[in-house]
């Protein structure tokens, strides 16, 4: 429906980028399998805006799905990235600027004492799980239906069929042997996890969960279920890991973990620390970090890591997001637009907005509380769908899957969030 019948630049740049990706695209989301049509290939960006090869004009709430925390091109960041650069783009042994990241982080940061730099949150993830089981010499790991963790063979694992636990990999190429250690449940589910513990309790190295689960919808969790989960590992001595790539200085400084006020083991980082460089890092205790190579046995290295420009653009960045009332008024504004979109949802339509500081979800559901992956109401992305393309052509960048959360930034004003109601206003009127 509604798709460019005009040929434009995005259309032939697509096809020229199909002979030479896979599908097109070097990331699979991006390319519009899940809403249909070609996806639009951006030119820049700029504050709250997104400008595509066609020269078309976007209000973006994908922020390149989620680094983009103070919007396109901020001159604090693109400032610190080039003075950087002049000097060389890497050396392969340390600087300043690493020390100075880090230091930012940790002096704000009450959970963690020590961190390790990576160049991507699948890496972080990957090298947090290694780490625990280092820590506990166990092997198993449990981790949640819903909860993304990047794309490491061990946690391409989705629930298996018949009763819980023994997934099954949710990607081609990922051997038995594999994942045979990683088990997998559905989230807000005290009793199997229990049970898991009762049967494996011995072998269990970790439990790792995105605190905010926000890669498949955002399914927002009762605290008193983390504190659960807090309480079962440190109880069988087996590590709880939040994976905070997306919810790490997005709901506040200290991420989830401050947010819900729970002290996790390790905590894992990735989209915003980099300020829109490929960053990722995992952080925990002295203690559990010492395991760490060159300190201790667990190897873990990285040509790029710690990369001078990457860490600059971080550090320029999270520099911003420490400011007085950076949060509660990102989170205002938030409130705002999903109070706004509600306002001018027509009545019939089955349209609940889940939200947590500048996070937001559309769920077309009569569903008052969304909290695991099975309670999706697969209808929503029908109604996503249909909406998506009209969004994009009245100026309204998501992302392209009606999975996936979105993000407001400090770059976005009222008058752009007044923009995006208008734009819904209209669509629903005579789309729903
Ligand atoms: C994005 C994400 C990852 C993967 O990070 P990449 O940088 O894409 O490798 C891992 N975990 C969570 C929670 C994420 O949102």
């Amino acid at each position: 429906m509604m798709q460019n019948t005009a040929p434009t630049i995005s259309h032939a740049l697509y096809e020229k980028a199909k002979k030479l990706f896979p599908g097109g695209v070097n990331s699979p989301v991006r390319a519009f399998k899940s809403v249909g049509g070609t996806p639009v290939f951006i030119d820049k960006g700029s504050g709250s805006k997104i400008y595509d090869v066609d020269g078309k004009e976007y209000i973006d709430y994908c922020a390149s799905w989620g680094p983009l925390i103070l919007g396109h091109a901020h001159s604090k960041i693109i400032e610190a990235a080039y003075k950087t650069m002049l000097k060389g783009t890497s050396f392969g042994a340390p600087t300043k600027l690493e020390n100075e990241l880090a230091d930012i982080i940790i002096q704000n940061h009450p959970f963690i004492e020590k961190i390790r730099f990576v160049s991507s949150g699948t890496e972080a993830v990957m090298s947090a799980i290694r780490l625990a089981r280092a820590y506990t010499k166990k092997n198993k790991i449990i981790k949640f239906e819903g909860c993304y963790h990047g794309h490491s063979d061990a946690l391409l694992v989705k629930a298996g069929s018949g009763l819980v636990t023994l997934g099954e990999g949710s990607s081609a190429g990922v051997p038995e042997e594999v994942i045979k250690h990683t088990m997998v449940l559905q989230l807000n589910d005290e009793r199997a996890v229990e049970q898991l513990f009762e049967e494996h309790g011995r072998d269990i190295a970790a439990i790792i969960m995105e605190p905010i689960p926000a890669n498949n919808g955002l399914l927002l969790q009762r605290n008193e279920y983390l504190k659960f989960l807090r309480e079962i590992t440190k109880k069988h001595h087996s590590l709880l890991i939040f994976d905070e790539v997306i919810s790490g200085f997005r709901v506040g400084f200290t991420g989830a973990a401050g947010y819900y006020n729970i002290q996790p083991d390790i905590i894992t980082f990735g989209k915003i620390i980099g300020g829109g460089f490929p960053v990722g890092a995992y952080a925990a205790n002295n203690e559990i970090m010492k395991m760490v190579s060159p300190d201790g046995p667990m190897y873990q290295a990285g040509t790029l890591s710690g990369n001078p420009v990457a860490m600059a653009a971080g550090y320029a960045q999270l520099s911003e997001c420490l400011k007085n009332k950076f949060y509660t008024e990102l989170e205002e504004k938030t409130k705002y637009l999903a109070n706004g979109i509600m306002s001018v949802k027509p009545e019939h339509l089955p349209l609940h907005i889940f939200q947590v500081g500048s996070i937001f979800w559309m769920a077309f559901t009569q569903r008052e509380n969304i909290r695991a992956a099975n309670e999706i109401d697969t209808d929503s992305m029908n109604y996503f769908k249909k909406i998506y393309h009209l969004l994009l052509e009245n100026g309204v960048y998501l992302g392209p899957s009606g999975y996936e959360v979105a993000f407001v930034s400090a770059a976005h004003s009222y008058q752009d969030i007044d923009r995006t109601i208008d734009i819904f206003d209209k669509i629903f009127k005579y789309t729903i």
